[in-house]
């Protein structure tokens, strides 16, 4: 009899409570039942299963770090169980809802008036409101702190955006984009949310991808785009509030590659028991068992960093440094780790039908949004060293 395959090694979710335990497997068991069916189907086509929205509505987790609004006030470490759990199995579907729970949810929840909290979070955390985040721009990627070329001018009649937003995930289907601009008269960053019938608004779906395929991102353009004054946040002031909602979104990337690495290592292992050469099962023998290994370490490595990550974020003690230190190494490893699992099933690693194909694409897209290995680096870097090697 061969041991259960499980990427948990040293047991580390031993200290969830019962309910954070039950939530972990209603997600494991909806995203095994629910979306791995269909997920090769829909990345193929590069295109969205819309018919799991309703499930997700009815699965009830979105928002779940949030207090009030509709959402449960949960621990930071839930909302990397839950990354983890969908990205086990599919990390487009994990992108989608991070855009929608964190990045999205996140800046209202975080720069929202207390009025625009009542008026969004709760129909959001439903799906009843589908969240975009709008940061990158065609020509500003990395350097978005200091070089936002959207701007945004006050006027008597409201906010007059103008300009592109680029790789802006859910946008085509989007209801709400928070999009973060510059104002020509303060030069500070201010953050608004675009509703998709504002006059001035329009999405192109960006298509040639080849990785995160069912994630459906866009090219926004702004023309004389018309906001009210009750859409702009109304603490977002300046680009360190953009930071904040980056700083607790990175940690989710974190728990993301960790869920994408985990899928991977699993399938793989599953796969190596089963297929047999020379007479043998092929984890018989010794340098598939070295790649298995290296990979369980490097899992295990990262599962014990995201954990104390969110338990830095529930301590209230989580700077971005220490998000971006996560984000760096574990899609760093979840890069090696696709690989390896991809190399060990020979041939059908490059099948869909064998999952780890998909797996290795979308490593790809997780290890340069959110901010590159370069860029997190540096922040690491500025806070070791004491010197901004970007600035
Ligand atoms: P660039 O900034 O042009 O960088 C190119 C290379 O130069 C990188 O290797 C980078 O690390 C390096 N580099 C740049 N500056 C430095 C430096 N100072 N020192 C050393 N190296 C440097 N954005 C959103 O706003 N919303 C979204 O929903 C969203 N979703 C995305 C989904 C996908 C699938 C992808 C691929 C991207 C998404 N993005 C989104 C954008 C993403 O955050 C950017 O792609 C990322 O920040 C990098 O920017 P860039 O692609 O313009 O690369």
């Amino acid at each position: 009899e061969l041991p259960p395959i499980d990427g948990d090694f040293y047991d580390i979710y031993h200290t969830l409570t019962p309910e954070q335990r039950e939530i972990q497997l209603k997600v494991r068991a909806f995203m095994e039942k629910e979306v791995k069916p269909l997920v090769n189907h829909y990345w193929l086509r590069d295109e969205f299963p819309f018919e799991l929205i309703p499930k997700f509505q009815k699965l009830d987790i979105c928002g779940v770090t949030y207090e009030g609004y509709g959402c449960p006030g949960m621990p930071f470490l839930m909302e990397g169980v839950i990354a983890m759990e969908m990205a086990r199995v599919d990390a487009s579907i994990a992108t989608f809802f991070g855009v929608q729970s964190g990045l999205a949810m996140g800046s209202i929840y975080i720069c929202g008036s207390e009025e625009q909290k009542q008026k969004w979070l709760p129909q959001m955390q439903k799906f009843e409101k589908i969240g975009a985040f709008g940061l990158t721009e065609p020509e500003v990627g990395s350097g978005a702190a200091g070089g936002l070329t959207v701007t945004c001018k006050k006027t008597p009649e409201g906010w007059i955006l103008n300009g592109q937003k680029k790789w802006i995930g859910n946008a085509t289907f989007a209801d709400l984009v928070i999009i973060w601009a510059r104002d020509l008269d303060s030069g500070e960053v201010k953050g608004f949310i675009v509703e998709k019938d504002n006059p001035g608004y329009s999405v192109e779906k960006i298509k040639g991808k080849m990785a995160l395929r069912i994630v459906q991102n866009g090219l926004i353009t702004l023309k004389d785009c018309l906001v009210t004054e009750q859409n702009r946040l109304q603490n977002a002031n300046s680009f360190k509030d953009t930071g904040k909602v980056l700083r607790m979104t990175r940690a989710g990337v974190a728990w993301m590659a960790t869920g994408c690495a985990r899928g991977a290592y699993e399938s793989a292992l599953d796969y190596t028991r089963k297929r047999e050469q020379f007479g043998r099962p092929i984890a018989s023998f010794q340098m598939i068992q070295g790649h298995l290994v290296e990979m369980l370490s490097n899992l295990t490595a990262m599962q014990t960093m995201v954990f104390r990550l969110s338990e830095m974020q529930d301590e209230g003690i989580l700077k971005d440094e220490h998000a971006s230190l996560a984000k760096v190494f574990c899609t760093l490893r979840t890069r090696d780790i696709v690989s390896r699992a991809r190399e060990v099933m020979g041939g059908n690693g490059i099948l869909l039908e064998y999952d780890v194909a998909r797996f290795v694409a979308d490593a790809e897209a997780i290890y340069s949004y959110e901010g590159t290995k370069e860029i997190n680096s540096l922040i690491v870097g500025r806070s070791i060293t004491g010197f901004s090697a970007f600035v």
